[in-house]
């Protein structure tokens, strides 16, 4: 933002200097080219000048040598000689193309002219109070510029006395038109001005400068001007320069003029041998606009730049705001963000411990399903246990006698008997320890058939204290699935016991375990031949706490399609179409790895 501000500063000191150099620069060159351009023309407008004067210069001498001039002069009185005179004069004037030529006598009477058949002649005229006159009669060569006192043009005379036996007889006058000189330089830009020793203008392109004084003169020259009647009756007014007129190059200014109009760059030249004074005015104003384009030129260029800058700041303030807004709007992103994760890992934390508090229960459920499963088979696991003690117990009791009777043979008998009775038992302890687990296992590829022979082995005493009968149908070929070993042996007696409870009351008692792949997928099903279940409950059986028994928990089922699940598989119940119901369970195959004959006929008795 400082810098921002900073730049309008830096763009107007730039713009300063840049301006002052520029115009000091194209002042400079202007000026010199100006100068010099002039100074040309200056030069050629003076020898101009001095060429037409100078051609005129000799003509009043050698007119002063000829007879019939002084014949002219000597014989005054004589008419006809002064018509000779007047002819040879106009006749000469006609090839020479003067303005005038004529002939004083010692009074300063004109006794013969080149236009002494016009009406302005200037016979009979007296120019006595003339200088070149005055000059030329004490027998000098004179020159001169004035108004024509008759004529009323302006004039450049130049005066020759005639000069007989030592005396002046008369003066021999030449006047020379000037406005030839100022149409050849009129129209140009530039003014060419000729002044006298008061700076009067006497020739000029600009007709208006004429008979006037370029600086105010004081009454005591103007009256001096009167009197040699130079300008005849003109009324020398000023034209009010001002600056160095003295000095060449050198500015100087019109003050009558307003603005720049009135400013000129003034070279001046004397002519030698004349008291005149050439100088060529150049008006400045074409510098002074060049000036101002460059100025304006200049401006524009500043401004467009300022205004590109301008624009391009603006430009950067935008894209900034935005970046701002951008970087704003995602910080509130990444708070909103925040904000939901913080929430949802709170939500999260809930639901964890939400589900570890159910996962607990549903351990707990299992725990206590599996206690109560425990209860049901304490009865039939305790006689199971109970005989072989007592076997043992007499076993040992023999084996002591026999040895007494040195018998050790049959001691050894019974000795291994009673070997065989403990592995027995070590291998019911060992299902029932496995039954007591927890459910929170590793599954494993395992192969289905033993499984079923051990939850077979489980139910075994059960079966026989309730007569009923079981056959297990297995396929040759092993099958294997991902599963946990214990849990599912742990199903399928539960599915065991419900079929047995279910038939308590039904004169058939038949159990068919089956075991078949169905759909590329390993089917296990429990048959019973009991009263099956009735249609009402057959949705509701997987809920937790469903029973129709009066002991039971409605745990068993439930849980068991919980483990089922876990092992990406499924379990279901059906009506069978015969008689009684069909429990299954699916579980995704893993492989066959050899054939093996497994079918068993089992029975109760
Ligand atoms: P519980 O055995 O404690 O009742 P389960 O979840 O194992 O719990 O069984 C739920 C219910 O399913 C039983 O109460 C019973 O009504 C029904 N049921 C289970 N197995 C059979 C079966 N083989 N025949 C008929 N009904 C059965």
């Amino acid at each position: 933002m400082v810098q921002n501000r900073r730049i309008p500063l830096i763009l107007i000191g730039l713009y300063i200097m840049t301006a002052i150099f520029s115009m000091s620069w194209l002042w400079q060159f202007s000026y010199q080219s100006l100068i010099s351009s002039n100074q040309q023309e200056l030069e050629r407008f003076s020898r101009r000048l001095e060429t037409q004067l100078q051609h005129f210069a000799y003509i009043p001498q050698l007119l002063s040598r000829q007879s019939i001039i002084f014949d002219a002069l000597k014989l005054t009185a004589d008419s006809a000689q002064r018509d000779i005179v007047n002819s040879h004069l106009a006749s000469i004037n006609q090839v020479i193309d003067a303005s005038d030529i004529y002939l004083l006598d010692t009074k300063g009477n004109t006794i013969a002219a080149s236009n002494w058949q016009s009406r302005d002649s200037f016979v009979g005229n007296n120019f006595a109070f003339r200088p070149y006159f005055i000059q030329a009669m004490v027998g000098k060569q004179a020159d001169y510029f004035a108004l024509g006192s008759s004529s009323g043009k302006r004039g450049y005379y130049f005066a020759y006395p005639v000069h007989h036996s030592g005396e002046v007889l008369g003066v021999v006058v030449l006047k020379m038109d000037l406005s030839a000189v100022e149409k050849d330089w009129s129209g140009k830009q530039q003014h060419f001005l000729v002044t006298d020793t008061n700076n009067i203008v006497f020739i000029s392109s600009e007709t208006s400068w004429l008979f006037r004084s370029l600086t105010p003169l004081s009454a005591q020259i103007k009256e001096q001007i009167r009197s040699s009647r130079r300008y005849a009756d003109k009324e020398i007014s000023d034209l009010s320069f001002s600056g160095s007129l003295n000095k060449s190059p050198a500015i100087i200014r019109l003050n009558t003029t307003q603005g720049i109009g009135g400013s000129y760059l003034s070279l001046t030249r004397n002519l030698p041998n004349i008291a005149l004074q050439v100088r060529v005015l150049a008006p400045i104003t074409p510098i002074v606009i060049d000036i101002a384009m460059l100025i304006a030129a200049l401006s524009l260029v500043f401004i467009l730049v300022y205004l590109v800058l301008i624009l391009a700041g603006q430009r950067q303030s935008r894209i900034r705001e935005k970046e701002q807004l951008q970087v704003k709007a995602k910080q509130e992103l990444e708070f909103k963000v925040m904000r939901r994760t913080s929430a949802l890992q709170v939500e999260v934390e809930e639901r964890k411990k939400a589900e570890k508090a159910l996962k607990d229960t549903r351990n707990e459920s299992i725990q206590a399903a599996k206690l109560a499963v425990l209860g049901q088979l304490s009865t039939s696991l305790s006689h199971e246990l109970n005989n072989p003690l007592a076997a043992i117990r007499s076993c040992a009791d023999n084996a002591g006698v026999f040895i007494e009777r040195n018998k050790i043979e049959q001691a050894s008998g019974n000795l291994k008997q009673i070997t065989a009775l403990t592995e027995r038992m070590a291998k019911i302890s060992s299902q029932l320890k496995l039954f007591a687990r927890k459910s929170d296992v590793e599954l494993s590829v395992i192969t289905l058939q033993p499984v079923i022979l051990a939850a077979f082995e489980l139910v075994k005493p059960q079966l026989k204290a309730s007569r009923v009968k079981l056959s297990l149908n297995l396929p040759e070929h092993l099958i294997h699935v991902k599963a946990e070993p214990v849990q599912l042996e742990q199903i399928v007696v539960n599915l065991l016991s419900n079929a047995i409870q279910a038939m308590e009351e039904s004169e058939q008692k038949e159990i068919e375990i089956k075991l078949w792949i169905n759909q590329h997928k390993a089917q296990v099903e429990v048959l019973d031949s009991g009263p099956g279940i009735i249609n009402a409950d057959l949705n509701r059986l997987f809920e937790p706490f469903f029973t129709t028994k009066e002991t039971g928990l409605g745990l068993g089922l439930s849980i068991s399609q919980q483990i089922i699940q876990n092992m990406r598989g499924d379990i279901w119940a059906e009506n069978s179409v015969e008689l009684g119901a069909r429990f299954c369970i699916n579980l995704p195959l893993e492989k066959y790895i050899y054939p093996n004959q497994l079918n068993i006929q089992e029975s109760a008795s």
